[in-house]
């Protein structure tokens, strides 16, 4: 019997043992660091020429790891193999599938820290953040697997006398796995084995900065025992093969997750019919946020202060549920937005691999740029609290950064940064407070702080976000309790870890037989 779900708690680090693990976890990932790892096809490792360098962000010295490269052809000889395995995988019983996640959560669950310590080294995440990403892995393999053996037998649907009436979920074919770096465990893994446990193959394309972490997992699915050519692992240019792989005809589904404008990209390219395909395509996209959390005149303050805090802040805000707006009721205004300048002077920004850090580095160049010319805009649109500054020099490190009293309609209210980089805004009540948090194009999360029931209700029935929360942060969504996607430019509401997520991967099909 298949034990009841259930998450995987965090690691308390203030734990001798669980220290002294993480540091071993550390050891060990640092005695392969800068290693060659290729790309998988049909069960084959091909090494290439060009090859994609992974580089610690904190430390732009430290290689993490080269990961070979695939173009055009290789992401067709990986179509290929996939298409082949389909044929004999989506055949496979679906306890069978279900029982290689469970296998793999088992196996990540021993190298938890390990893993947790590459996220460190790869992706910047401190300790507790990294610890996070690895849970959230482990319970999107063990969430799935139970799922897939909750639907294996269909729906029930209704027969007549001598009739035999049945509605079955069969796989779909070839899917595309498109991560992105922010959850490069967790998204990577949840997204590729919700694919797989239902029956279909895939391409795995990770996002670029963090595609050790995802060649590590490719091996964890190898040694539970996943058969060859059902997870291809295919790192690669997102426009080069990103842009193959969605158009190419054999393409049955496409799951991605990242940014608003690359989503907007697929999900146009996909609904193009390519020569010799015969469906419409599906397309599962987890895109941006601008998530706003609300504090109403009748609140714990400093249970707000430290939940805007911690939701602006937590991994240097660099994740699609980070809250980046804060709109509170103009009689409780300052004193919520000084306290929150007072608790981010205290955060710690430093190397991720020191325990006390709070706050490590942001992804690579290209992100650092992007937010510091996001905090210039700021410092125009508002007034520049506390942070403001950041030093490229060694890592990507932006200091923590708040900016007050901001028209709800400035660029830096409306575009996401993905930084460490949070607005204030003042509403006149609460109805002008979820005026302006629902001012925007997305609707992934937000979160109302206030005691009163009469607010939250109408915050439950107007404030529109796939993930609304209350008295608490607007991050860290736990698999199957808080399913996760959102509205609006935000994606297409498909919720991971949630009850009906599988299904998107999966065809109903009906059969009637007559006795
Ligand atoms: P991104 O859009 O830049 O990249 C995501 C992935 O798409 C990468 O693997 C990239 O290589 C690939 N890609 C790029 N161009 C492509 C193309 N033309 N065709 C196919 N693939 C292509 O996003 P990112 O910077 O990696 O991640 C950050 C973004 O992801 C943020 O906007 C964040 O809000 C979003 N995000 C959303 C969720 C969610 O669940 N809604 C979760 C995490 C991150």
């Amino acid at each position: 019997m298949v034990q009841p779900y259930k998450h995987e708690p965090f690691t308390n680090f203030k734990n001798e043992d669980h220290r002294e693990g993480y540091l071993t976890g550390l050891k060990t990932v640092e005695g392969y660091l800068g290693q060659d790892y290729d790309l998988v096809i049909g069960g084959d490792r091909i090494s290439t020429e060009d090859k994609i360098v992974s580089y610690n962000p904190s430390n732009k010295e430290e290689v993490i790891g080269r990961v070979s490269k695939a173009n055009r052809d290789l992401a067709e000889k990986a179509m290929q193999a996939a298409v082949e395995a389909f044929k004999t995988w989506r055949k496979v019983k679906p306890e069978t599938r279900a029982d290689v996640l469970f296998k793999a959560a088992a196996i990540i669950r021993r190298r938890k820290h390990e893993f947790s310590a590459l996220l460190t080294k790869e992706a910047g995440k401190p300790w507790n953040e990294a610890d996070a990403d690895t849970a959230e892995a482990i319970d999107f393999l063990e969430f799935y697997a139970r799922q897939m053996l909750r639907i294996k037998d269909g729906v029930p649907v209704e027969s007549r006398p001598n009739e035999y009436n049945r509605y079955d979920y069969i796989p779909l074919g070839v899917g595309i796995i498109i991560s992105p770096w922010n959850f490069p465990l967790a998204i990577m893994a949840g997204t590729t084995v919700a694919a797989i446990v239902t029956g279909n193959t895939v391409l795995l394309k990770p996002a670029s900065t963090t595609p050790v972490v995802a060649a590590k997992f490719v091996e964890v699915m190898e040694e539970a025992g996943l058969p060859a050519g059902v997870l291809n692992f295919v790192p690669g240019s997102g426009a080069e093969v990103g842009d193959y792989l969605v158009d190419h005809k054999d393409t049955r589904f496409v799951s991605f997750t990242g940014s608003r404008d690359v989503g907007l990209r697929i999900y146009e390219r996909a609904s193009k019919l390519s020569e010799g395909q015969i469906w419409l395509k599906r397309v599962i996209a987890e895109m941006g946020g601008k998530d706003t959390m609300v504090v109403d005149s009748d609140a714990d303050l400093e249970l707000a202060a430290q939940a805007i805090t911690a939701s602006a802040f937590g991994f240097s805000g660099q994740k699609c549920s980070a809250c980046s707006r804060a709109v509170i009721v103009e009689d409780v205004y300052d004193q919520v937005l000084n306290r929150v300048v007072e608790l981010t002077n205290e955060l710690k920004l430093d190397d991720p691999t020191d325990q006390s850090t709070f706050m490590g580095p942001v992804n690579d160049q290209g992100a650092f740029d992007k937010i510091m010319s996001y905090i210039e805009i700021g410092k125009e649109e508002g007034r520049l609290m506390t942070g403001g500054e950041g030093d490229s020099s060694k890592g990507y490190f932006i200091k923590p950064t708040v900016i007050a009293d901001v028209d709800p309609q400035a660029r830096i209210m409306q575009e996401e940064i993905f930084g460490p980089v949070v607005a204030f805004a003042k509403a006149k009540d609460f109805d002008h407070a979820l005026e302006i948090a629902n001012n925007t194009e997305y609707g992934l999360t937000g979160a109302v702080i206030t005691r009163n029931r009469e607010n939250i209700q109408k915050a439950r029935e107007d404030f529109h976000v796939g993930n609304l929360y209350f008295n608490r942060g607007c991050t860290g969504a736990i698999v199957g309790y808080q399913p996760f996607g959102g509205f609006n430019m935000s994606g297409t509401d498909s919720k991971a870890g949630g009850p009906d997520y599988l299904m998107l991967h999966m065809q109903a099909k009906t059969t009637s037989e007559m006795y």
